[in-house]
């Protein structure tokens, strides 16, 4: 039963929400002994409207996410104008970059190919833009990425093209899996690469189920979207 002073209005529940996942990221941070701002909340939007956004927008967050290159532009043309920081944590075929290129973090460069499209379109635009390369940690054959072993070698090529930063890694572990177990060897492998290439810092990892151990194991961006904006339709 909804008690009687929640509101029957699916967008005016994101207050609740946003602020239940504030708090648990706090907790989770203080049980790790970091501090709450080497955590990004990433608010991952898809499927919602234009108006959840705002609505969290109004709440204070700054950053939200899409998977779809092309859910992603049309919120650039939303009016009136969204005013937030775009994240693209979904799959990336080469010939959608164009779409994405207001993103001010690409989490999933997955193919040195897709990578060499995205520094000739930023050279072509005279801009850098900043990327994350995305991890295979359980080998799934569902999920793309780069798989562990040939991860070093790929952000040391990714890394040389001008045009690109790579700011760190991303992953989303495989169903089943133990989620601990993914992001500790997420943050090894972030800090072999951090030993040779100081710009690789991040760790864009933790979604609705498992954000809370993201964080306590060294996720500097999470990336949460039920958690804030309810059930998916
Ligand atoms: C949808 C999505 C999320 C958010 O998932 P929730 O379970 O709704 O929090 C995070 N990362 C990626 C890549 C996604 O596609």
């Amino acid at each position: 039963m909804t008690p009687p002073h929640a509101s029957p209005d699916p967008i005016g529940r994101v207050a609740d929400r946003l602020a239940e996942v504030r708090s648990r990221m706090a907790d989770a941070a203080a049980r790790a002994g970091r501090s709450l701002s080497g955590v990004t909340l990433v608010a991952v939007s898809k499927t919602f409207s234009d108006e959840a956004v705002r609505a969290v927008r109004d709440l204070g967050q700054l950053d939200f996410g899409e998977s779809r290159p092309q859910a992603l532009a049309a919120r650039l043309k939303a009016d009136p104008p969204l005013h937030v920081r775009w994240h693209f944590v979904g799959r990336l075929q080469r010939n959608k970059i164009d779409q994405v290129s207001a993103a001010t973090l690409i989490h999933s460069v997955d193919r040195i190919k897709l990578a060499e499209a995205l520094a000739a379109q930023a050279n072509r635009k005279g801009r850098v833009q900043r990327v994350l390369v995305q991890v295979n940690i359980s080998d799934d054959p569902a999920k793309s990425g780069f798989v562990p072993e040939e991860t070093t070698v790929a952000v040391a090529r990714i890394r040389e093209l001008p045009g690109v930063s790579v700011q760190g890694l991303m992953t989303i572990p495989a169903q089943g899996a133990d989620p601990a177990e993914a992001f500790t060897r997420m943050r090894e492998l972030r800090d072999g690469l951090r030993s040779r290439f100081p710009e690789v810092v991040h760790l864009s990892m933790g979604m609705t189920g498992d954000y809370e151990a993201a964080i306590e194991h060294g996720a500097t961006i999470i990336r949460v979207g039920t958690g804030i904006f309810g059930d998916r339709a």
